[in-house]
């Protein structure tokens, strides 16, 4: 079945459409400060005025597939740790000033004995739907501070609101969409309930509503009130308080008592340290000594981290590599069913390592004849660190040999493209755009036993920006927030 064409609107009624969705998403936060701000104005999020369509049997193959991830990474944290951190320590090697600063706290912090076998992971797994075969095909899989969950309930919520009132529809009587192929990501909900299921945990099965959650965030941070809409559905829900502090900050802010992470001016106990930062060099470069200390702290005390040291950093693009290997994944997930292992291996495109291995010769040989059916990526989170296409061969040229072993060489998946609408500030463009679907998945595990206590799915994001354009950040300004018209 093909869908349904986006909405023609008459010019009046554009514009009345995009009045009702400015205001709505300003009176429900679904909002993001614009660059260099004042803390009392923002805007609203760069988003989609229309759904995109997505394939049914495409977004079920996501969510199908995400519990499967989420434990295919805490086997391989737990179960497969001596061969992870063989792979962990090359890394370091390549990447000494992040990687390794990350590892030898890692190393650090399990030299006495480890306070808190609890971890929770916040995942996301990223998918762009191939053009030919509407197959899911994973962009990368995320370990640490994903992002968006709350502004992805919010479209939603924007997007369902205009739909049931008639904007979409040219007389304004009519719902466009039927209601079920408009869903909305349940993910503030299920990241809330992550981190409340982890205060539960660290308080021994027991609710415990002193006990806070530290929301570990950048300065400045433009994206703040997705991370908001989180926070006050732990309160609201789970009468769980938070409390904010940069990396930097961490020393001045929080104490440590018998082992326990407390906040220094309330005395309130940390249950659960969630990272929304951290996550690449760039967290870490206003004061070194303390940002990378106060990880140091925190990755000790007793607190559960969202994520831990090892979970962040199996999060890496090797590693994704490394777990395209068939042999790799059946060691790692021994009890897999046959029908899942498909469906799981269904989802990768072939990624190659960049090293001195046969399947390395022969990246390099492709990254020279065909280079632009690849992206190159280093071992970076966060955007804005690939290289695309046929920037590919001199950007190897201008790095010695000795460093392409840091990079993976990855094939560019082909999504369809859709000429939806795009809304940013004043404007409105209508270009044709490319849509990336994320799923998130919450998991709480025993880190030194492997026991995994919770595996869920947490609700999706998508994401879409120009054709044109390589990268999809929203915050970097490359994307915007959309949400899925299923057909
Ligand atoms: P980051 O850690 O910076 O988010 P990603 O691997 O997610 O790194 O890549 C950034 C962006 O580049 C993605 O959001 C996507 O738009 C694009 N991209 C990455 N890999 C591919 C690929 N294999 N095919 C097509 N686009 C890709
Ligand atoms: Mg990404």
């Amino acid at each position: 079945m093909d869908p349904i064409p986006f909405p023609q609107l008459s010019h009046e009624q554009e514009n009345e459409l995009k009045l009702n969705a400015q205001q709505w998403s300003l009176s429900n936060g679904l909002v993001m400060y614009p660059p260099n701000f004042e803390t009392f104005q923002t805007n609203v999020a760069p988003i989609t005025l229309f759904p995109t369509p997505i394939p049914k049997t495409s977004f079920q193959q996501a969510l199908n597939v995400q519990k499967i991830y989420n434990e295919l990474y805490i086997n391989l944290i737990t179960k497969h740790k001596s061969w992870l951190i063989e792979v962990l320590e090359e890394l370091a090697k390549f990447d000494p000033n992040f990687t390794g600063k990350l590892f030898e706290i890692y190393k650090e912090s399990i030299k006495d004995e480890v306070l808190q076998p609890i971890s929770l992971g916040i995942f996301r797994s990223d998918y762009m739907i191939d053009s030919n075969l509407n197959d899911i095909k994973q962009i990368e899989f995320n370990t640490v501070s994903v992002s968006f969950g709350g502004l992805s309930t919010k479209i939603g919520q924007l997007q369902n609101f205009l739909n049931s009132t008639g904007f979409y529809d040219n007389k304004y009587n009519f719902k466009y969409y039927e209601d079920e192929s408009l869903p909305i990501s349940n993910s503030i909900e299920k990241i809330a309930e992550g981190l409340a299921q982890g205060n539960f945990y660290y308080n021994d099965k027991q609710e415990n509503e002193d006990t806070i959650v530290l929301f570990v965030v950048q300065p400045n941070e433009r994206n703040c009130f997705d991370q908001r809409l989180i926070e006050y559905e732990l309160f609201n829900k789970h009468k769980i308080k938070a409390f904010r502090a940069t990396l930097e900050e961490i020393e001045e802010v929080v104490t440590i008592n018998s082992d326990k992470a407390y906040i220094k001016s309330t005395t309130q106990e940390i249950s659960v340290v969630y990272y929304r930062s951290g996550y690449g060099p760039g967290d870490y470069e206003v004061n070194p000594a303390k940002s990378w200390n106060a990880r140091l702290i925190l990755e000790k005390s007793k607190a559960i981290k969202c994520p831990s040291i090892l979970t962040q950093l199996s999060g890496s693009k090797k590693i994704q590599q490394l777990l395209t290997d068939h042999e790799i994944l059946k060691k790692i997930l021994p009890d897999l069913s046959n029908t899942d292992f498909k469906e799981l291996i269904s989802t990768f495109v072939n990624i190659y390592p960049f090293d001195d291995s046969e399947l390395g010769k022969k990246a390099k040989k492709l990254a020279f004849e065909s280079p632009e059916k690849f992206v190159l990526k280093p071992q970076r989170e966060g955007g804005g660190n690939n290289i695309y296409k046929k920037n590919i061969p001199d950007f190897l040229k201008s790095i010695p040999e000795s460093e392409w072993g840091a990079y993976i060489l990855m094939e560019l998946i082909t999504p369809k493209t859709f000429k939806n609408k795009i809304m940013r500030n004043k404007d409105i463009y209508n270009e044709n755009i490319i849509s990336e679907l994320g799923i998130f998945g919450n998991i709480l595990f025993n880190e030194t036993t492997g026991e995994i206590l919770k595996n869920e799915n947490a609700g999706w994001l998508l994401r879409s920006k120009f054709e044109t354009s390589d990268e999809g950040g929203v915050a970097a300004g490359f994307g915007c927030v959309d949400n899925i018209y299923l057909y």
